[in-house]
């Protein structure tokens, strides 16, 4: 007989709502993954390094210029010099890098902290380590950190806070304030921070993303995570990567190395090559996602939801309480069994869900997704 170790937790809501819209054949605006193909000179470079046999091992720490190519970015975006040979790690997925940096970080009994509504690998991640996890709320509508809250919660056991700009499922930002408070409280502290930052790439309006990587008081205790399913269109691919300074690098990889061991192969060289030659594509995402995120809101403008701010990711919540009392998974399953649309309920984000009627809908998708959901959504 076993005894889990999450027995709380069940299968993670992008696995249900998207085996629900396929079910009942609904538009699939719940799980976040774009309906269109990736760059066409990237997937040329794949079937090009699989035919030419680059199908074994990869090193355990990543195609050395995959790596090269990662340094140059981070040095180009955020003017931030990392050593390619010993500060980065590629992963399948920035999902496992996350888990290695918790795991690096985390020992039995140790506190981290993290920010409701919350992506939903974090607290799991310092559970099966052993670590208890202090659950803050964001405010609501804007979803900004109290700080305040924060400070309160720290303690002599608190060992890591993990944080995420642009903030998934709410496309929240983090100002500079944000970053001098995190700042501040975690200086002369042991806390580690783990900073992720998969969205990157999409970010509106003119803001700037505030990278950890643009703070060296707060890089010398960080892992930095990115992923290229967000930036290239290809989620499935599972490739993503840890950036953080060389002793947390070596924890870091002495735990990777016995996860996955290594990362696919012909993908990382094709990105390196896609990288080194089309550098312009992540600087265009942004615009393209903006576009996106505006078509969505103008085509739904005149519908019962009310828009909440979007600015970042690919994510826009709608608020619903004009339209229903329904609990947000209650309204999330009917719709998509009866209405035909899938998206997903925020609450299950939060230890404590404080009653918000939300629902989060992915815009990663063809104008005529868009248009079609859309017509569902305005009838509602
Ligand atoms: N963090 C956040 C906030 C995400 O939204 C996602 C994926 N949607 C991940 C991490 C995991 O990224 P990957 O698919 O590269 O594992
Ligand atoms: N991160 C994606 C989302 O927020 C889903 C990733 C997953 O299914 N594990 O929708």
């Amino acid at each position: 007989m076993l005894v889990s170790k999450l027995p709380d937790k069940g299968t993670t809501i992008f696995t249900v709502m998207s085996k629900m819209a396929a079910d009942y054949g609904a538009i699939n605006l719940s799980q976040g993954f774009p309906d269109f193909q990736a760059p066409e000179a990237l997937l040329e470079r794949v079937a090009f390094y699989t035919a030419a046999g680059y199908n074994q091992y990869a090193p355990m720490s990543g195609v050395p210029a995959l790596k090269q190519q990662i340094a140059m970015k981070v040095a180009d975006l955020y003017g931030r010099n990392v050593n390619p040979d010993t500060e980065i790690t590629v992963t399948p997925g920035a999902t496992e890098a996350l888990f290695c940096a918790v795991c690096a970080t985390i020992h039995p009994g140790d506190e981290a902290i993290i920010f409701d509504p919350a992506y939903d690998t974090y607290e799991p991640a310092v559970t099966l380590n052993g670590g208890i996890t202090h659950h803050i709320p964001m405010g609501y509508p804007d979803f900004q950190i109290d700080w305040q809250a924060v400070r309160c919660k720290i303690n002599d056991r608190t060992r890591l806070i993990i944080i995420n700009s642009p903030h998934n499922p709410t496309g929240s930002i983090w100002n500079e304030a944000d970053v001098l408070a995190l700042q501040e409280i975690v200086e002369g502290s042991r806390i580690s921070v783990v900073s992720d930052e998969v969205y990157e790439h999409i970010i509106f309006d003119g803001q700037t993303h505030q990278s950890l990587h643009r703070y060296a008081e707060l890089a010398k205790r960080s892992f930095i995570v990115s992923s290229f399913g967000k930036t290239y269109h290809t989620t499935g691919w599972r490739l993503g990567y840890c950036i953080a300074p060389q002793e947390y690098m070596l924890e870091f990889q002495r735990i990777h190395q016995f996860v996955n061991f290594s990362t696919n192969t012909p993908m990382q060289h094709a990105v390196a090559d896609f990288l080194e030659h089309c550098p312009e594509f992540h600087k265009e995402l942004s615009g393209f996602y903006e576009q996106k995120r505006n078509l969505f809101c103008r085509l739904i403008k005149k519908s019962g939801f009310r828009l909440l701010p979007a600015a970042g990711t690919y994510f826009q919540l709608l608020d619903y309480s004009e339209i229903s009392k329904a609990a947000d998974t209650e309204l999330a399953n009917r719709l998509t069994m009866e209405h035909k649309i899938a998206s997903i309920p925020v609450s299950v984000f939060y230890k404590d869900p404080p009653g918000q009627k939300i629902l989060r809908f992915c815009f990663a998708k063809s104008d005529a997704t868009l248009e079609e959901a859309a017509d569902i959504l305005n009838k509602l």
